[in-house]
């Protein structure tokens, strides 16, 4: 599992999903990606894939037709995840708050772990918003690890599989 959270924590993958917004926010992330302010060579790549990605950006109000889709990415990202809600109306709604198509923002559907204030954002706070995420996901990887833990190490003790408890690994580890 450590193996797994440093190469997270060196090359998180993203998954952006419109939920509805005016493209501002999108073009921001477009040049947080881009040339001059070159996110991928921290390791961020853009996949299209929910299922190998660890951070979920979404931008706009999330309207009525995209809701379904956003539930759905979000529950096939697996943990753990990241979910960052670019934009002002991502958060609340904003500019489209109230309108009879959009539902106010994205909280009522998935849990949001950063929220980026602006409208439209800026590529620094993107990048910002993503490097906070990389402790969030560090943090959440840790919790994952605990259940195994709790049950201690596992290792061969003679010709038997034995649970080895932390005292039995310390002097395992002194010989
Ligand atoms: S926050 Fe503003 S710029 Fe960004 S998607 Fe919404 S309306 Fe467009």
């Amino acid at each position: 599992m450590k193996f797994f959270t440093a190469f997270r924590k060196k090359s998180p993958w993203i998954l952006h999903y419109n939920a509805g917004s005016c493209n501002g926010c999108d073009i921001e992330i477009l040049a947080a990606l881009g040339p001059k302010f070159d996110l991928e060579r921290f390791g961020v790549i853009n996949t299209g894939n929910p299922k190998q990605s660890d951070i979920f950006l979404v931008t706009g109000p999330v309207t009525y037709r995209s809701r379904e889709r956003l539930v759905e990415l979000y529950s096939q990202i697996p943990e753990p995840k990241v979910v960052i809600a670019v934009g002002s109306c991502t958060a609340t709604g904003g500019v489209f708050r109230g309108m009879y198509n959009v539902e106010d923002g994205i909280d009522q559907y998935i849990p949001v772990d950063v929220y980026v204030p602006g409208c439209a954002s800026t590529p620094q706070l993107i990048i910002d918003a993503i490097v906070k995420a990389l402790e969030i996901l560090e943090t959440k990887s840790k919790e994952i690890e605990k259940p195994f833990k709790l049950f201690g190490a596992i290792a061969m003790v003679g010709n038997k599989l034995s649970r080895l408890n932390m005292a039995t690994r310390v002097k395992h580890d002194e010989i």
